[in-house]
């Protein structure tokens, strides 16, 4: 039997996806770690751009991960480098101080709203050197064959998956039979995106009444998590970051659990499946137990 090969019957896939969903569980009931406190306090900063915007970037930069403005940069302790030229977007002006703001730099009093466009230049970070920006909590490990394996599940769903390096700021996208994964991650990361992405295809297309972003977020990452922990990758720390960062708790993956479960156990046992109908002595012989093996 190979190392690497995810075998269990249906009853061992529950009790396992039960078992990562009481850890998960434990994970979001701990405070903010340390990395996702140093994340929220600097990549907290950077702007979620329009669509448009988002374009124009990966017009004039494919490839950009964090683009920022010169001032920007400079509070962040990186300096834009001598001759690089600045991405063009347009940003709206708009003078109204937003009293939520967590960053510290808010004068408190609103004056009037008024918005505007005009055009801006920023820099995506490759363009700047300086001091590292903190990193978010990654998922580790070799998800070796699965990948494919996934890939070959979404294609069977009628998904299709791009990947691309037009993602500015996201690691993925799901658009509704379509998965956009950025170019260039870890395997395991990009396992954890197609799994997350797969999970929205799964759980939140053709909703007649659209769940809150936060649900959302925790219910797609919650199943790409139980899919990572079933091919042995480390996933725990970098999940519950991630639900935190959309206000996700303990609670509300509690509430989603049957969902969760479900579209879990539908992917790990498509998985599962391939691997059985591909052969290369992966069947269970019904000797001994059945082996959850995990990927070194
Ligand atoms: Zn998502």
């Amino acid at each position: 039997m190979s190392a690497e090969v995810v075998w269990m019957k249906t009853n061992e896939q529950k009790q396992m996806v039960t078992q990562a969903l009481d850890e998960l569980a434990s994970a979001l009931e701990r405070g903010e770690s340390e990395q996702l406190k140093a994340y929220l306090s600097t990549l907290g900063r950077f702007h979620r751009y329009s669509v448009g915007n988002v374009l124009l970037i990966a017009m004039q930069r494919p490839g950009a991960t964090h683009v920022a403005g010169f001032r920007t940069w400079q509070k962040l302790g990186r300096q834009v480098k001598e001759g690089e030229k600045g991405i063009r977007i347009f940003a709206p002006i708009v003078w109204r101080v937003k009293k939520a703001e967590r960053q510290e730099g808010s004068d408190g009093e609103d004056i009037e709203e008024l918005v505007r466009f005009r055009s801006v230049c920023v820099f995506d970070v490759a363009q700047t050197d300086g001091k590292p920006l903190p990193e978010f909590a990654q998922t580790g490990g070799e998800p070796g064959e699965h990948t494919h394996r996934l890939m070959q599940f979404a294609v069977e769903q009628g998904i299709e998956v791009e990947f691309s390096d037009a993602l500015v700021s996201a690691h993925g996208l799901s658009a509704g039979g379509k998965i956009i994964v950025r170019k260039g991650l870890s395997a395991a990361e990009g396992f954890s995106v197609l799994a997350h992405e797969l999970a929205h295809e799964l759980l939140h297309r053709d909703q007649d009444e659209p769940l809150s972003r936060t649900v959302r977020e925790t219910e797609a990452e919650a199943v790409a998590f139980v899919v990572c922990q079933a091919v042995g990758l480390e996933a725990v720390n970098a999940a519950a970051d991630y639900i935190k960062l959309y206000q996700g708790s303990k609670e509300t993956l509690l509430e989603s659990l049957q969902r969760i479960r479900e579209a879990a156990v539908e992917i790990i046992g498509a998985m599962t499946r391939k691997e059985s109908a591909e052969g290369g002595g992966v069947e269970w012989q019904g000797a001994g137990e059945p082996q959850i093996a995990r990927a070194a």
